[in-house]
Order: structure tokens, then sequence, then C-alpha cells
């Protein structure tokens, strides 16, 4: 008899828990399981903000898919995925095709630019290992070009973040506490250095305690960010941004660097195999399947789940795509079986840890407020925790965080 195939698209936070629990699921009779993934490397792409800022080099939040996943049970193939065909259930990718019988679309999300002209040509972004090392490398550029120059332009130094999101923030905080090193290495002195975060919302941190959040801003104004609230960005240039709040005239804020860390939409494969989404997020049935399709499971950050209490969506989170992950590992095992009732999906919220640099943090865990030292250790717990889960003690030896006091 033919054994089924199980293809799962993506080998991040839910696409790599989802094979790693099926590879112990499932027998190598049952079923053939095939990984696709851009890159023969998972990266902790809650770690990216840290390598973006340099505070951590970007080979320590990375590691080798082929270190976690059992090579006998598990087929993985390095490309890119061009397009799904749903009728004929095959995945169009680079460099060939595969044909699949129950399919996992963890393939992550993209930025949410929202149309702003000029952010896809002169903002950075943090989204990836390249995106991450390439701002990384643009702001050392600018400090190491600032003395070089007969004329000193001060608007190399200056840096905008576009967004007060969970990104932003711990990106901020990583920043401000590159900064000194920086201007150490280059011979800069700090006071020519200008960060502004730029925020279209009412608030930083929207969803946050307002507690939290109050503690968050005065940590980072105290290490120098300006933050410009209820502002949006209306243009990105060559020469910085074009902001406004509310009617007000547009006025310009010079920078060399620009980041982008406002918005999350889902994989454009989504849409550009044709399954319903809104910005790029597919809402899922409860069994995480797609209406319609059901064959087809969609996880992470490309999927959407409504939170009832709010009627709002779920907030695309690593927390979330790897619990999904473990629900989908078991709902194909369920289908391979024949046994066709499947699990729930329901999200059990452990709680939120946003740093704002190595040594200080704030979060809600377990329903506790918790700021500074303590939070960051938590948030150490936190990304070693996703670590264990996926390729258990020897993984958080290898890539853990473990200068946790
Ligand atoms: P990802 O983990 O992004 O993985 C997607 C995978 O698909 C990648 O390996 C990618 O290479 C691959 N891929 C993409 N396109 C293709 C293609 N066409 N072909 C082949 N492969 C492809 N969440 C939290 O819960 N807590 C936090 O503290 C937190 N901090 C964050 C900090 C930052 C700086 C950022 C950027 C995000 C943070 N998040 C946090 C959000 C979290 O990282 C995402 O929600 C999570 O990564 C989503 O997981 P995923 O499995 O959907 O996708």
């Amino acid at each position: 008899m033919r054994k089924p195939k199980i293809v799962i698209l993506g080998a991040g936070y839910g696409g790599l828990l989802t094979t790693v629990r099926l590879q112990k699921l499932i027998g190598v009779n049952e079923a053939d399981i095939v990984l696709v993934n851009k890159n023969d490397y998972h990266y902790e792409t809650t770690w990216l903000h840290e390598a973006s800022a340099g505070t951590l080099h970007h080979d320590k939040v990375r590691y080798d898919i082929s270190a976690v996943i059992d090579r006998s049970k598990v087929n993985f193939i390095q490309d890119t995925v061009v397009e799904i065909n749903k009728d004929e259930k095959k995945v169009i990718l680079e460099k060939g095709e595969v044909e699949y019988d129950y399919l996992v679309i963890a393939l992550g999300g993209e930025p949410e630019t929202f149309g702003i002209k000029g952010l896809k040509e002169f903002a950075f972004g943090i989204t990836n290992v390249n995106s991450s090392r390439q701002l990384r490398e643009h702001i050392e550029y600018q400090f190491a070009t600032y003395n070089m120059e007969e004329v000193k332009d001060d608007n190399r130094l200056s840096i905008v973040v576009g967004g007060a999101g969970f990104t932003g923030i711990e990106f901020l905080g990583e920043l401000t506490n590159r900064i000194p090193e920086l201007c150490h290495e280059y011979d800069v002195d700090q006071n020519k250095v200008k960060i502004t975060c730029v925020e279209a919302a009412p608030t930083v941190l929207p969803g946050f305690d307002p507690e939290l959040v109050n503690y968050a801003v005065s940590q980072l104004e105290r290490k120098g960010v300006e933050f410009l609230i209820g502002t949006a960005i209306k243009e990105a240039t060559s020469e910085g941004i074009l902001v406004a709040k509310g009617d007000q005239e547009p006025w310009e804020i010079k920078a060399g660097t620009v980041v982008w860390a406002a918005g999350v939409r889902g994989n454009a494969i989504i849409e550009k195999s044709g399954f319903e989404a809104m910005r790029g997020r597919v809402k899922v049935q409860p069994d995480l399947r797609i209406p319609g399709f059901d064959d087809v499971f969609v996880i992470g950050d490309s999927s959407l789940i409504i939170n009832e209490e709010i009627n709002r969506p779920y907030p695309p989170t690593a927390q979330i795509a790897m619990q999904q992950g473990e629900v989908v590992a078991r709902n194909i095992a369920s289908l391979i079986r024949n046994k066709q009732q499947l699990e729930t999906f329901k999200f059990d919220n452990k709680g939120t840890v946003c740093s704002l640099g190595e040594d200080d943090a704030i979060g809600v865990v377990f329903g506790k407020k918790i700021t500074g030292s303590k939070a960051a250790f938590m948030k150490k717990v936190v990304d070693n925790r996703a670590l264990y889960m996926i390729g258990g003690a020897s993984l958080v030896l290898k890539k853990g965080k473990l200068n946790m006091f």
C-alpha cells in the first residue's frame, strides 16, 4: 500500500516543531515526512533584534536543521517554495516540485508596509539572518564613515525606528546598549547620535500593561530614545522619513538609518496560491485546517485565530506557532491512522516578556508583572525553552543563553 506523504513548508518555530514531533509520533512504515526550507539552518526569529543591533553574532541565532531532524525519517529539501497547486496537491519549488497528501504551511510572515511610499526601498527590516546582518553592517558603516568625511554629516548617526511594538522596542533595547560600544570603537561623540522611535498608535506596546509600558518608555528614554507617539510615517526617502501627526503638515526627520518594525502580514505564497486570507493570513478552523481543504494546515504567522475574549486576532508569536505545531503533529498522526476526530487548538498563554536589552525587560508571566533583571532572566528562560522543545538539552547546551545571572 502506498504510504501517505506529509509535506511541511518552513523550518521556523511552527514547522520545525511539527517535524520533530511527527518524527517521534509516526513510524517509517506509516508515512513519508518531507520538510522544505529555504536555508539548511533554522534561525531564532525572536533573537533577530540582537543580531540586528550587533549585540549577538548572527551565527548564534541559527543552527543546522540536520542537528534536530532524524534523517532516517525526514527527507529534508533545501529549496524555496514558489507556489502551492492545491488542485493537483503539489508544491512548486524553485528547483522542482513535491506532491503531498497532507500539507503544513508554516512559512512565517512578512513585513507589512501598509503601502507607505519608499519603505521597501529605503528602510531596513528585522526579518531573517540576512536582513539582520545587513542592518548591523549598515549601522557600523555609518559610524565608520562619520569620521572619514571632511564635512561631518550628523544625520549619518541618526537612526529612526518605525514601530513601537514588540520588535521595535526589543531592537531599541539592544541598540541603546550597543551605541556606547560603537561610539567607543569608532571614536564618535555619543551626543551626536540620535535615536527616534515613531509610532502611529496612541501608545507604545499596544495591548501591554500600562505600568510596564511606562517602565519601558522611561528606561529607553533614559538611554537616549526620543518617542514620537501618535505620529505616522508618511514616506521613506534616501534622506530619512516624512512624518505627520493627525492633519498636521508632514515634516522631515533626516536619518542615515531607517528601520521598519511595525507590522506583520502572512507569507505572500498564501495569496499567490489562491487561499482566502486577511492580510496574507488564513483564518483557520479550530483543528488548524483551511476551511474547505481537509488536507492543508496553516500554522504560525500565516495563520489567523480569533481571541474570543476580545474578538480580535491573537498577535502572531513564536509561542502560538509552537503550540500549533504540537497540535498539528497530533492531528496528522490521527488522520493517517484514519481517526477523523481531530484535536481543537486552544492557545494557552504562558505570558509575554519583552526585552529592553540583555540586562532589562518587562513581562507578565503566569499573571504576575515583572521588570528589570528578574524579567531579563525570564526572557532567557523563554529563549532556552524554545530550543529545548525542538532540540532537547543538547541544543540548549550548544546554542542556549546560559549566562543567566
Ligand atoms: P518563522 O519562525 O519565521 O519561520 C518561517 C520559516 O519559513 C523560516 O525558516 C523561513 O526561512 C522559511 N521560509 C519562508 N519563506 C519560504 C519560502 N518561500 N520557501 C522556503 N522556506 C521559506 N514571538 C514570541 O512569542 N515571543 C517573542 O519574544 C518574540 N520576539 C520577537 C522579536 C523579533 C525581533 C521578531 C522579528 C519577532 C518576535 N516574535 C516573538 C514573533 C515570532 O518570531 C514569530 O511569530 C515566529 O517566528 C513565527 O513562527 P513561524 O513558524 O510562523 O515562522
